[in-house]
């Protein structure tokens, strides 16, 4: 199974200039007080995995500028990297940049459209439509909170195992009648 190795960020919310978060190891724990940016990995996080503005605290791709929040954006542009290693080791680098309020997507330095990036996410086993592979502030209680057969099929989008739910249940009831 593969894991989250580093992050790379530039000029991405608290972080000035190029920095990096990490190494990560296959379990991590964050830990700062309150204000000091640990709600913005999950932002930095979410941002290269294509997130669309709108879930991502802010109102438009510009405020993501490190200094933007007080009016004072230090560049017209943003960055972030992830780098993913496989369960041979080998390294992926997804890396999205704002320019303005546009967003660039590059796959190992190699630029792609949207769609594309999306697609090799996918391929990781990164469902980046299913939001609740990240679990945000005051999320918790939501998901703790919803009726068991909603958070089965929460999990079943999660896992991609939805697909193959129709075939399961099919085999299951031949199984109970023979
Ligand atoms: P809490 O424990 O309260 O949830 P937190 O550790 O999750 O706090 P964050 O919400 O990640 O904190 O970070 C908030 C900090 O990020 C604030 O100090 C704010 O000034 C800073 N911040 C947010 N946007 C920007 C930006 N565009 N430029 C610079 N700093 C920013
Ligand atoms: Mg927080």
């Amino acid at each position: 199974m593969g894991y989250l190795k580093q992050i790379d960020v530039e000029n991405f919310k608290s972080w000035r200039g190029k920095q990096v978060i990490g190494p990560f190891m296959r379990f991590n724990c964050i830990i700062g007080t309150n204000g000091s940016g640990k709600s913005n990995v999950m932002d930095a996080l979410s941002f290269v995995m294509g997130e669309r503005v709108a879930s991502l605290r802010v109102k438009h791709l510009r405020d993501l500028v490190h200094g933007a929040h007080i009016g004072r954006p230090v560049s017209d542009t943003a960055r972030v990297a992830m780098r993913y290693c496989d369960n041979k080791d080998l390294e992926t680098v997804f890396c999205r940049s704002i320019i303005g309020d546009s967003s660039e997507y590059c796959i190992n330095g190699v630029r792609v459209t949207l769609a594309k990036y999306l697609e090799e996410f996918g391929k990781i086993g990164i469902v980046t439509k299913a939001q609740n592979c990240l679990v945000f502030q005051g999320a918790v209680e939501s998901i703790a909170l919803k009726d068991p057969k909603e958070r089965t099929k929460m999990f079943e989008l999660i896992s991609q195992s939805r697909e193959y739910a129709a075939e399961y249940n099919k085999k299951k009831e031949a199984l109970l009648k023979a």
